[in-house]
């Protein structure tokens, strides 16, 4: 379970992103955050990604403390963030450590396969699609098996036909581990289609304001 006990972020310069944040999240919940721009939201994901310390409250994982970036707990931006020195599989192998490179390269072969990109292994990140490359991001998040993804306007990027095949996509890749999900999104159409449970966060001072419970069957 993830524990999220009041945190709060004040960046150096002043800005009170983030104040007295609050919720669990069980095993396997999709969970998303919905706001406008600026209430915090991505403060709120870096902060759990352990890449942005909470400068008050306690972020728990099972128990254990994150305040660094933590093998459980993979993120995904918005835009794919993909190494561009390094082959496509390259970068899905990156984040398997204390493996084989026979071993690693088998793993991102079939994080590959599943995202249907096994056929651009050895191409450069440079010669994808938007989308393409939104589904390497996804296999190297997920080939670790984190237990807890980390979502942030994944699909606004693209376009409206590539976003909603994206969306079943990673909903078929949940699937396979069932880790939590945290999505952070503006779009409320995208947080009642994908989540089970909707946090809805106020503009101003970015504090939790209601929470949404969806009714969603889910095979
Ligand atoms: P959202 O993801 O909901 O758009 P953010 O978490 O990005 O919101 O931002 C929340 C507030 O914190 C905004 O006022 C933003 O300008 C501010 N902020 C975000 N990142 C930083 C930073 N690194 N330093 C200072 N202020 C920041
Ligand atoms: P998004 O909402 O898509 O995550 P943002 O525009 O909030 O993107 O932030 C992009 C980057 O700019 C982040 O790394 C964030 O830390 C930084 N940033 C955002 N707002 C501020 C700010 N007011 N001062 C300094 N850095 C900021």
């Amino acid at each position: 379970m993830l524990v999220l006990d009041h945190v709060g972020k004040v960046y150096p310069n002043g800005v009170d992103a983030l104040q007295g944040f609050s919720a669990r999240i069980g095993v396997g919940e999709i969970v998303a955050v919905i706001g406008g721009s600026g209430c915090g939201k991505s403060t709120l994901l870096r902060a759990i990604a352990g890449l942005g310390t909470a400068t008050s409250g306690t972020i728990t994982l099972d128990g254990e403390t994150i305040a660094a970036p933590h093998e459980k707990i993979g993120i995904i931006f918005q835009e794919p963030r993909l190494l561009p020195w390094l082959s496509v599989i390259e970068n899905v192998a990156f984040g398997l450590e204390g493996e084989t490179r026979a071993r690693r390269r088998k793993r991102a072969e079939a994080a590959l396969d599943r995202v249907g990109l096994l056929d651009k292994a050895d191409a450069w990140p440079r010669e994808l699609s938007g989308g393409q490359a939104q589904r390497v991001a996804i296999a190297r998040a997920l080939v670790p098996r984190p237990e807890v993804l980390l979502l942030d306007e994944p699909f606004s990027a693209l376009d409206a036909f590539t976003r909603t095949d994206l969306q079943d996509h990673l909903l078929d890749l949940w699937a396979d581990t069932k880790p939590t999900l945290l999505l952070v999104t503006h779009d409320v159409e995208e947080a009642v289609v994908l989540a089970d449970r909707v946090m809805v966060m106020r503009p101003h001072p970015g504090r939790l304001f209601e929470e949404v419970k969806v009714e969603l069957a889910r095979p």
